[in-house]
């Protein structure tokens, strides 16, 4: 893992007093490396994991030449415009059961689809388009295809051979659909990445404690929890830890040897009180950032230090019936990378989805990284200052047209959990972008799929 310093080095006119998300982004991805252990899972336990190696086909999908179509097969060069066609009905061809045999002109073989096309045949009309006679014949009626339809042809979907699928792909439902069409039982995925969290903050109650006046219940451990089960990562809760050095240490050396990224909520402003900045200065490579966002702005990025001698990968938390796993991970003793996110529940919502969660699929060796933006017509104002991104919480619909339209929740307070709630969407203003007219398209990242 690089230092601070040197990522600082290599980024043109970093500041860490003003950085553009597009520069946050930029950072993370140099500082986090994808883990390099790896396993072999059955394919049903293999949803949401990424590809370590890629899948080369064993075979071609379809293995033959095949028809698309109940109807008969035919040698599409008897077809003449405007004519209609009569063959004469000489077998079948099943799915499953090949018809074999030489088919000449003048003659068709009745196929059900799927089936494997007869040698010398290339179309096939489907049963709907003929009529047939009682002498064996059928008819096609005139002009309702051509020469090499409702054929499928052999490795049309997969060639043997051929890159079926790239290592660094998270593996989709249709992923391990294409796998199992290649009759592979398994496949190769990273491990998967472990992440630990905690929030700080005196004034932090668990659930479970009674009310306190200037007290609030913490929120964040359980967004937390959520974003990370859906990205697929073991997760480890080290609950709330009270502002003391001590705690904060323990807690903070316990995540760095069990878990490959941390993630801290609070305590990352400039003016905190708290211990929470000193202890991560303490512990490891840590910067604190300025970014030029709304909402989120404080962000605490880095390395904590494992405590040597500490072996993470005796975790419990690993079946020992993964036997194929390997410890060559390279954070398994370099500590572990450090998320330290600001304490409203929405700012880390908003630095989860737009730095954190690119920044983890890196680690898990996924190849996309970047949230997928769709373009959306505001159907209100938006007021917007250039020189910041702004994450505005949006209801995105779609219009009787057919496209998308978007409008806010209402109050963006960094801190109204409700908005999140209801939204399903973020609206993502550019940090150049200015003021959006009605009427105007802007960027979304719709939540389906991410939350
Ligand atoms: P901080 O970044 O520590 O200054 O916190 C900013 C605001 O977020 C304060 O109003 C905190 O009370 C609130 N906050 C911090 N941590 C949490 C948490 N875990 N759950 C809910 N609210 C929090
Ligand atoms: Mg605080």
């Amino acid at each position: 893992m690089k230092t601070i310093a040197q990522i600082a080095a290599e980024l043109q006119g970093y500041d860490p007093q003003a950085l553009s998300a597009a520069d946050v982004n930029a950072f993370l991805q140099r500082l986090v490396e994808p883990v390099t252990a790896t396993e072999e899972l059955p394919l049903f336990d293999a949803l949401g994991r990424v590809l370590a190696r890629d899948v080369v086909s064993p075979l071609s999908v379809p293995p033959h030449d095949n028809s698309a179509m109940d109807g008969y097969a035919f040698a599409g060069a008897q077809l003449v415009a405007g004519q209609p066609l009569s063959l004469r009905v000489v077998g079948t061809a099943l799915a499953g059961k090949a018809w074999v045999g030489a088919v000449a002109a003048g003659e068709c073989v009745k196929i059900m689809t799927g089936a494997i096309m007869p040698t010398g045949l290339d179309t096939v009309v489907p049963q709907e388009f003929t009529k047939a006679a009682a002498d064996g014949h059928i008819t096609i009626a005139a002009d309702v295809l051509k020469a090499g339809d409702n054929r499928r042809f052999k490795g049309e979907d997969l060639m043997e051979g051929g890159l079926a699928l790239a290592q660094g792909t998270l593996l989709s439902p249709a992923a391990l659909g294409l796998v199992a069409s290649l009759g592979l039982p398994t496949v190769t995925v990273f491990r998967r990445l472990r992440v630990a969290y905690f929030s700080t903050g005196d004034e932090i109650l668990s659930l479970g404690e009674p009310p306190r006046e200037g007290a609030v219940y913490d929120s964040n451990r359980y967004t937390v929890f959520g974003l990370l089960t859906r990205l697929g990562v073991e997760v480890i809760d080290l609950g709330v830890v009270r502002d003391e050095p001590a705690l904060l240490e323990v807690a903070f050396r316990n995540a760095a040897q069990r878990a490959d990224a941390i993630i801290t909520s609070g305590g990352v402003s400039v003016g905190e009180a708290d211990h929470t900045r000193t202890m991560m200065k303490k512990l490891g490579d840590v910067a604190f950032w300025r970014i030029a966002m709304r909402p989120g702005r404080p962000m605490a990025v880095g390395s904590i230090a494992a405590t040597e001698n500490q072996e993470k990968m005796a975790s419990s938390a690993y079946p020992s019936s993964v036997n194929s796993y390997q410890n060559n991970s390279k954070q398994s003793h370099g500590g572990a990378v450090l998320f330290g996110l600001p304490g409203n529940p929405v700012a880390v919502m908003v630095t989860f989805l737009a730095f954190v969660r690119p920044a983890l699929l890196r680690m898990m060796g996924s190849t996309h990284t970047a949230p997928p933006l769709a373009r959306a017509t505001s159907t209100e104002a938006l007021r917007k200052k250039p020189g910041r991104t702004e994450y505005q919480r949006g209801t995105i619909t779609t219009a009787a047209d057919g496209t998308l339209q978007v409008c806010t929740t209402g109050n963006q307070g960094s801190g109204v959990l409700s908005s999140m709630v209801q939204a399903n969407g973020l609206i993502v203003l550019h940090h150049g972008q200015g003021n959006v007219a009605v009427g105007d398209t802007v960027d979304v990242m719709v939540f389906d799929g991410v939350i």
